[in-house]
């Protein structure tokens, strides 16, 4: 007979980060039904292996508690493998854009969409932003929808025009806006913000939504990729009812293999207020996280909403997504029902406008740790960091965008940018920082998130707001720690502690002590997710 002492798993001979400053580096984790059992010296640890224990022998190498991105998009991340990628690490130029696309149109029927994901217009050779008459040049057959890698706008041709019922008397929706010539006032094919909904989002979107079964597939696809790169957790940052679905299929099919926290759209809170479900209701794998509100544009789509102007225009402040007595009313319903609330916000104007509606709703009905976020935060200044320290908000700035978007930063100026994904602003005041990359905006790689914090130093080399920078510990401890406090469950990961879920990340290198240029390319040499090996080299 087995015994029944024995633990499942060892790790000897490593060099843990711990992430726990009572015993911030250590040799040997043990591990049993999932959970971190002990965690100690080699010599203290040997005694628990038994016949059945999976020896794992470290050789030195490094071990960090499981990686957490915050703030991604993990569904639109899957489903994007089954389309187009017009992304400039598969293409330079519009010109391969068509052809990427007059690819897909030989295997789509006519009439079909077809949808491509990840355009930059700022990595393409070409001097003009994809429009209508690019994509009427592949196809007048499909109806084609690129979105941009911001996610803020997309492109489509004169089929998807047709479709929508769009013409050149068409206004602008409320939020929106239809790309125009500036000539003759023709619609160019580009569609901003909240104009994009008609085609992608909402229930019966003109662009079908995906079969249960192709969201299944997703969801299996984005987890094996996830452990790949060593994340061990995740927070789909925006879920409609049909991803909710999705998600729970997934987990009930053994398809779902990264511990997931929901925030949910804000289109159906008065049906999840109705349905009783609240933050926190799921499991270590599932779980109901907050309600997630839109409040202004992105930071590479120049549609931020800022108090100054962007750079080199005295009246362009970006897009204001919603009204702020809207944004107020909607906050104050979530946050009354027992919701966390996560706005999306990146400018100062929309940060300032956010926290005034978490201060309204706190006052009407005071609640303790409530930790609504702050999704992005991108441009703040000392004033906004009082007031998110008051208001015990949480924040979920980029960490990977100044590597992978340094070259956008010239919208911004030198003196925004010095505040912008402000993450050694926040550790100095005590604000508590999740991880996250938005991806698909940005791609996910946790360790290129790890750098780019640590350097601030963008993909060509420029350095940008070096004051921000913080050590690779605290970059660390911020896409570990610092994202499981964001969804409530510090207690439960986040840090190498007995009691914890076995969650665990087996580094080539030490992010610690390498040349901080070469962190994001040290190998995953495994991702342990609950004491089971997720992802082995
Ligand atoms: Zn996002």
């Amino acid at each position: 007979m087995a015994n029944c002492m024995q633990v499942d798993l060892v790790i000897l001979g490593g060099n843990v980060i711990t992430v726990d400053s009572v015993k911030p580096r250590v040799q040997a984790i043990a591990v049993k039904f999932g959970k971190i059992l002990a965690v100690g010296q080699d010599d203290e640890l040997r005694p628990l292996i038994g016949t059945d224990t999976r020896v794992v022998d470290a050789r030195g190498k490094t071990v960090i508690p499981g990686l957490n991105d915050a703030h991604c998009h993990v569904l639109s991340a899957g489903r994007s493998h089954f389309l187009v990628n017009c992304g400039p690490t598969v293409v330079k130029s519009i010109a391969e854009i068509k052809k990427a696309i007059a690819e897909k149109a030989k295997t789509t029927p006519k009439g079909k969409w077809i949808v491509g994901f990840g355009y930059d217009d700022t990595k393409m050779v070409e001097n003009w932003y994809l429009n209508c008459n690019d994509l009427d040049e592949v196809t007048k057959e499909h109806p084609v929808w690129v979105c941009h890698v911001s996610g803020h706008m997309s492109t489509t041709n004169s089929v998807g025009l047709k479709i929508a019922n769009l013409t050149k008397d068409t206004a602008d929706p409320v939020g929106g806006r239809y790309g125009r010539d500036k000539a003759t006032g023709e619609l160019n094919g580009v569609i901003y913000e909240t104009a994009q909904r008609q085609f992608a989002r909402g229930d019966n979107p003109l662009i079908p939504h995906p079969k249960p079964e192709q969201d299944r597939e997703a969801i299996k696809w984005v987890c094996k990729e996830a452990a790949s790169i060593g994340l061990t957790s995740f927070t789909d940052a925006m879920v409609d009812t049909t991803m909710f679905q999705a998600y729970q299929a997934a987990l009930a099919a053994g398809k779902l293999t990264i511990r997931t926290y929901l925030l949910l759209s804000i289109e159906n809170l008065d049906d999840f207020i109705v349905a009783g479900l609240r933050t926190g209701l799921g499991n270590d794998m599932l779980r109901v996280g907050g309600i997630k509100i839109f409040a202004d544009g992105a930071i590479a789509g120049r549609t931020a909403y800022l108090s100054e102007p962007y750079e080199g225009s005295t009246d362009d402040h970006g897009i204001l997504a919603i009204a702020p007595d809207v944004l107020e009313e909607r906050v104050m319903t979530a946050h009354k029902a027992g919701f966390q609330v996560g706005v999306h916000a990146n400018g100062d104007a929309t940060i300032n406008m956010t926290l005034d509606a978490y201060e309204k709703a706190l006052k009407a009905y005071p609640r303790e740790n409530s930790r609504h976020r702050l999704e992005h935060g991108t441009v703040v200044n000392p004033e906004i960091l009082g007031r998110l320290k008051r208001l015990g908000v949480v924040v979920l700035p980029f960490g990977s965008y100044i590597y992978y978007h340094g070259e956008k930063m010239k919208y911004y100026g030198a003196k925004r940018v010095s505040m912008m994904f402000a993450h050694r602003s926040f550790l100095d005041m005590g604000i508590p920082v999740g991880g996250s990359s938005d991806h698909t905006c940005v791609p996910w790689f946790p360790l290129a998130g790890i750098q780019s914090c640590v350097t601030r130093k963008s993909h060509t080399g420029e350095i940008l707001g070096p004051e921000q920078r913080i050590s690779p510990e605290e970059a660390i401890r911020i896409y570990t720690m610092g994202s499981a406090y964001t969804s409530f469950e510090e207690k439960i990961k986040g840090s190498i502690e007995v009691g914890k879920l076995a969650d665990l990340v087996l580094l080539d290198k030490d992010p610690t002590k390498v040349d901080p240029d070469t962190i994001k390319d040290i190998p995953i040499t495994a991702t342990i997710i609950g004491g089971e090996f997720a992802y082995e080299k």
